[in-house]
């Protein structure tokens, strides 16, 4: 991954913490695509195979999934092909301590569909990608008007489930609809461990933060029930 520009000296973690996670996935066409990946911490790869068979199972859309080495590391190419990604050693937008993606536990879906929202000092917004400003309604049941397939809204609960507890659409200034992450104490404590340490940690937090029932609240965002693609193969 150095090779190609994705990992640098000082990342939080090393190229072998890392691993591919491959699958297939229903594409905007509504057909099975068989060429997803993403790259995640090594610890969460069984997790995160679990999200990515779910949303195939329930039909939820992804426009297409390839590593950030398909960008060299640019997640703004990234974001303009509107591509669901993983791992990416970069610092948090706008600078200071590394981005989750640094760590491999964070996760952008549909970034079109879930636009990055930036505001200046007089409030103005800036969306990236900026074809993503045609989502800042996040609205599904408006009236006269089709359901949007790929929204994370669809599946907030899912992700939770699953260990990544933070989504970016809660937050204030900037708001990060397309971004799932695990929260950064617990990321900090991953990256420390041997991989199946790691493995065994997250998996009692995650269980714990079920058994909390902390993701109750977001039973209306998410029931299960996906917005389909229009065409079905
Ligand atoms: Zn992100």
């Amino acid at each position: 991954m150095k090779a190609a520009g994705v990992i640098r000296a000082g990342a939080p973690v090393r190229c072998d913490q890392l691993a591919a996670v491959r699958f297939s996935y229903v594409g905007f066409d509504g057909a099975v695509h068989d060429d997803g990946e993403i790259i995640v911490m090594a610890a969460v790869a069984q997790p995160v195979r679990e999200i990515f068979d779910t949303l195939r199972r329930r039909r939820f859309p992804l426009a297409r999934a390839r590593s950030i080495e398909h960008y060299r590391g640019d997640d703004a190419a990234s974001m303009a092909d509107n591509n669901t990604s993983g791992f990416n050693d970069r610092p948090l937008t706008g600078g200071g301590l590394p981005s989750l993606h640094a760590y491999g536990l964070a996760i952008d879906i549909n970034p079109l569909q879930n636009p990055y929202i930036a505001f200046d000092r007089d409030g103005l917004a800036r969306y990236s990608p900026p074809q993503g400003a045609r989502f800042a309604n996040r609205r599904n049941d408006r009236p006269g008007k089709p359901c949007r397939p790929g929204m994370a809204e669809d599946v907030v609960t899912l992700f939770a489930q699953h260990g990544f507890t933070v989504w970016g659409g809660d937050w204030d200034a900037p708001i990060d609809y397309q971004h799932f992450q695990v929260d950064r104490p617990l990321a900090q404590r991953l990256a420390q461990l041997p991989e199946s340490a790691a493995r065994d940690l997250f998996e009692r937090e995650r269980l714990r933060g079920n058994a909390n029932g902390r993701d109750k609240d977001r039973s209306k965002l998410d029931a299960g029930k996906t917005c389909m693609p229009a065409k079905t193969q």
